[in-house]
Formats: C-alpha cells, sequence, structure tokens
C-alpha cells in the first residue's frame, strides 16, 4: 500500500469547466481519505484523474514515491470500484475474481488460493460457481470488491460504491467495507455525496464544494469544529440551527439577541473565544446542533442556564430520541454557501429556505429525550448548552475563534 498525495491539482474540461480547483489532499498509508459535497462538486474528477482516466491540466499527483501525472491508468496499480459493477456477465463469480490474475499470469493454484481467501473475507466463499446474473445486488457488489482486493493494489478507489444498493444493504456493505479496509490495512479514497458514508468510513474527509476543498479534517472535528457556514450546513442531520444574532456586551460579559431569545454568554465562553469581542454591536451567524438544545425540565437541561421558549410545531419520534421543529421569529441565513447546500439537497429545500426568508420565520430542530412528554403545539421551555455554540462571520461565512 501507498501514499497518494495531490499537489495544487485542477482540472479544466475541454468546454471552459472548472471541475477542481488547487486541490491538495494527502492520503496517508493504510488510510481512508472521503471525498463528499454536492453533486458537480468535482468528486468525482478527483477521483478519476487519480486513477488515470482524466487528464491532469495542472499540479502533480504522486501515488507512493512516483509522480503518477503522465503514468497509464493500468500502470499506476490502483483500483476502483464503481456504483455499478461491472462484472463480465458470461463468468462465473470465482473467474471474474481470477481475471485480473490470469491475465498478470498468476499461476492457478495461487489463483485459486487468493480467491478462497478474498470470498471467505466477504462473505461469498459460498458463490464460486455462480453467474452475476444470479446474485443480489449486495453480493454483486462484494464480488466486484473481491475482484478489485485480488490484485493487492497500491490503493483502492471508490465512487460511490453504496448508492445502488437499498439503505438496509447499504448499512450492512458500508460496515464490511470499513472492517475489510481495517483488517488489510488498505489506502483507500472513497467518494460519495452521503454524509454518514464520510463520517463513519474516513479517517479524514475533505468536504468539496465547486472544485474546492473546503476544510479536510478528522470526522469529529468537522462535526465539531466546522470551518465555515458550507461545512456547518453541510454536515449533520438534521442539519445545524443557524440564525443571525446581535453581539452586545452585558457587564464584563457578552450577550446574543436574535428573535425575543437572550442568550447570556458565560466567562468561560467569552474567554474562549476572544474573537467575538471584535463583533459587538454587530451580526453574527449563531449555529446550534439539534442535540445541544435540549428541554429545561430534563436532566441535563437543568445544568443549562440559557432558555429559549419554543411551541412544538412538529414532533418526530425516532424511538430513540424526538425531534420537535419550532419556529423563531428571525429570517434565516440566506448566503451563497447555506443556498448551496439546500439547493443540493432538492428544489423544495431552496424554495423553503426562501419562502423562510420572506416570512422572516427559520424552523428550529431540537433533539429531545425520548421520554419528552412534549406534544404537537405545546410550549415547552428549551436550554442550550453554550458549548454547543458556533458563530460565524455573515459576511464571509468563516468560523469566529480565537
Ligand atoms: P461530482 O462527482 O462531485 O458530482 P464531477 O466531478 O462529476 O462532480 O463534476 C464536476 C464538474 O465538472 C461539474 O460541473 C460537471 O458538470 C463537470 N464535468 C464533469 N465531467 C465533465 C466533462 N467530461 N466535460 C465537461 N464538464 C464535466
Amino acid at each position: 500500500m501507498a501514499e497518494i498525495a495531490l499537489e495544487g491539482v485542477t482540472k479544466v474540461y475541454e468546454d471552459g469547466t472548472e471541475a477542481v480547483s488547487d486541490l491538495n489532499l494527502t492520503l496517508e498509508d493504510g488510510s481512508v481519505l472521503v471525498l463528499v459535497g454536492p453533486s458537480g462538486c468535482g468528486k468525482s474528477t478527483a477521483l478519476k484523474m487519480i486513477a488515470g482516466l482524466e487528464e491532469i491540466t495542472s499540479g502533480t499527483i504522486r501515488i507512493g514515491d512516483r509522480v503518477v501525472n503522465d503514468v497509464e491508468p493500468g500502470e499506476r496499480d490502483v483500483a476502483m470500484v464503481f456504483q455499478n459493477y461491472a462484472l463480465y456477465p458470461h463468468m462465473s463469480v470465482h473467474d471474474n475474481m481470477a481475471f485480473a490474475l490470469k491475465l498478470r499470469k498468476v499461476e492457478r493454484g495461487e489463483r485459486d488460493r487468493r480467491v478462497r481467501e478474498v470470498a471467505s473475507s466477504l462473505s461469498i466463499a459460498e458463490l464460486p460457481k455462480k453467474k452475476p446474473r444470479h446474485l443480489s445486488g449486495g453480493q454483486r457488489q462484494r464480488v466486484a470488491m473481491g475482484r478489485a482486493i485480488i490484485r493487492r493494489p497500491q490503493a483502492f478507489l471508490m465512487d460511490e460504491p453504496l448508492s445502488n444498493l437499498d439503505a438496509k444493504l447499504r448499512l450492512q456493505t458500508r460496515s464490511q467495507i470499513a472492517r475489510l479496509q481495517r483488517e488489510l490495512g488498505v489506502t483507500m479514497l472513497y467518494v460519495t455525496h452521503d454524509q454518514t458514508e464520510a463520517l463513519t468510513l474516513g479517517d479524514q474527509v475533505a468536504v468539496m464544494s465547486r472544485g474546492v476543498a473546503r476544510q479536510v479534517d478528522p470526522p469529529e472535528r468537522l462535526y465539531d469544529r466546522p470551518d465555515d457556514l458550507f461545512v456547518a450546513s453541510f454536515i449533520g442531520s438534521p442539519p445545524m440551527n443557524l440564525v443571525g444574532a446581535r453581539v452586545s456586551r452585558e457587564g464584563g460579559s457578552l450577550r446574543l439577541d436574535f428573535a425575543d431569545v437572550t442568550i447570556p454568554l458565560d466567562a468561560e465562553t467569552v474567554a474562549a473565544q476572544p474573537a467575538l469581542a471584535q463583533y459587538v454591536d454587530r451580526e453574527i451567524v449563531l449555529g446550534v446542533r439539534p442535540e445541544d438544545l435540549g428541554e429545561a425540565s430534563s436532566a441535563n437541561g437543568q445544568a443549562r442556564r440559557t432558555r429559549i421558549p419554543a411551541v412544538v410545531e412538529l414532533r418526530e419520534s425516532l424511538g430513540s430520541e424526538i425531534y420537535v421543529h419550532f419556529d423563531v421569529k428571525a429570517p434565516p441565513v440566506v448566503t451563497s454557501q447555506t443556498r448551496e447546500v439546500a439547493a443540493d439537497l432538492s428544489d423544495e429545500a431552496l424554495e423553503e429556505l426562501e419562502r423562510q426568508a420572506a416570512g422572516r420565520t427559520t424552523t428550529f430542530v431540537a433533539r429531545l429525550d425520548a421520554r419528552s412528554a412534549a406534544r404537537e403545539r405545546d410550549r415547552i421551555e428549551l436550554a442550550i448548552d453554550p458549548r454547543g455554540l458556533h458563530f460565524f462571520d455573515p459576511a464571509t461565512g468563516r468560523r469566529i475563534e480565537a
């Protein structure tokens, strides 16, 4: 296995589309890097340039010690797994998997041994004689992975390999990919549109937008400290609640106001965020994740000083937790970044954002304990965990921090 590095990689297609701009990424040996982002952000283009299926306009790609800019795809020693499995329909599972070894003139005994080994690690040991048309979607996907693994390439490149599977199989296959990657210690670049896949599979996750990697970090950091409004609104489900808030001085500390809510910031929060003082008497964007908004009456709500009154508009029970939606009488945050995330979600999501902007009302979501008695139309009191507050500059969209 080998490290893969992209240095200042740019791709301009013949029609002038700049699909990838000055991309810098390092994929460490034996680790998983996930590229995630809205459709059209350049994920597949980046992957194809590494595989050698698209030329690089400028920059350098290294696999191991070798600059591969001008190396033929077949010579790069990477294996690709796509969403359409592309198995040879007339060959059995065994022959599909052994094919690449046969081309490399690996002798028969060794071929059979490796097929058995890989088939068993993928739980498809019982399938070798079957033809692809007799397999389920999940089995076909595993055979496709087996075919890639068996060559023992320097790295795996996966382009949305699970997107054709139904929800349950997707979950199962995702765990299997994770387990296999750990067992074999393979280097893997994984492209997906799905943030859950990105967060669960990636050692590092690069969130891309319009050809640019906006943030490259381990999943926890992306989630806890998003660098900008794009990452903040793209990562998280349900997404982070965002609203414009005014910063004022209060005594020796600061407070935030939006709609009819005042959030006094404790000394600890202010000390951790000295940059916030530069925004006194100005607006910032305040972000709070649903799980950092709890019911004031619940055990962990007691400790939280800041209260927000809310009327439950919608209650969604997931069994293990409850999401309640409520209206905040302040316009939603509409910037090119939040619009891009909404547009990627659906036309309806973008329309909803615009409708809320026109009505100067933002829908917030809070995650309540499964035992909460809150019902629709109930008036409840929510408490905010101040450690869960995120602050962004409204003009640049950048995170405000020390
Ligand atoms: P993603 O995989 O994130 O959906 P792509 O890498 O497929 O994004 O595409 C990035 C951008 O490049 C998009 O604007 C897309 O329309 C454009 N693009 C992709 N392939 C080509 C091509 N062969 N010629 C011109 N533009 C392309």
